[in-house]
């Protein structure tokens, strides 16, 4: 694996010339309860873009460290660009890889906010510029979470600053984890959930979606294991289509 924020040119230019990918996680600075940092969804996603670039050997880019957070930016401390700034950032990193004469991009996405613009910015690349990309959301993560986690979502699919995303920071900073703060919360959400915009502390006091009171570093380890073997075998299919 090549870490390009401690690299030198020359470095990244065999890198490219020897056809490695490049790898980026794409995070957010957003609440994550009393318990979790801000930089929680930066963490997680870096967590596992590093995996991913270790055992593809890989490029590793610097993370993004914010993301579109609309939802949960009455929370002070979340910090929100807007959608069509993230699909740019992908626009611009992509179309700079390419002129380089990178082989493709993973964009390994942390938060659910960034999808929609990310997915965009992957089709405009491929379509437009002839750019593989691929963005991974977490992939197997649901069923990961229901072998591995004792505590139910919040919503299903819905993992915030709960068991799960609380163990898989406990596997990955435990140190930034204060789990003496860590409360239990099952917001009601409204029938208009999903069809209307919403934003999170209207419904929800502390920001935590769920109960990660038995989060443990332990089953974090076995969440991104999932998720890691699931992703790696997305990037393969990915890279053998790109191929042609
Ligand atoms: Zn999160």
């Amino acid at each position: 694996m090549i870490d390009a924020s401690g690299s030198t040119w020359p470095e990244l230019e065999s890198a490219w010339g020897s056809g490695k990918i490049a790898v980026l996680a794409f995070g957010a600075q957003e609440e994550h309860g009393p318990h979790c940092p801000l930089a929680t969804d930066t963490w997680m996603a870096n967590g596992l873009a590093t995996r991913l670039a270790a055992e593809l050997d890989a490029v590793l880019l610097p993370a993004v460290p914010y993301g579109e957070a609309w939802s949960t930016s009455g929370y002070p401390g979340t910090i929100s660009l807007s959608p069509d700034t993230v699909k740019q950032i992908v626009m611009d990193i992509g179309m700079s890889l390419k002129g380089q004469g990178a082989r493709a991009l993973v964009v390994v996405n942390g938060h659910f906010g960034n999808k929609n613009p990310i997915d965009l910015a992957c089709r405009d690349l491929k379509r437009h510029h002839a750019f593989p990309v691929l963005c991974l959301d977490y992939p197997g993560l649901e069923e990961a979470a229901k072998e591995v986690c004792s505590s139910e979502p919040a919503a299903p699919s819905f993992y915030h600053a709960d068991e799960v995303e609380t163990s898989i920071m406990l596997a990955l900073a435990p140190a930034c984890v204060k789990m003496d703060k860590a409360v239990e919360e099952y917001p009601v959400f409204p029938s208009t959930f999903g069809s209307e915009p919403i934003m999170l502390d209207s419904i929800c006091r502390s920001g935590v979606f769920g109960d990660p009171r038995s989060a443990s570093a332990d089953k974090g380890e076995r969440l991104l294991r999932i998720v890691t073997d699931r992703s790696l075998s997305i990037v393969r299919d990915f890279l053998e289509r790109a191929r042609g």
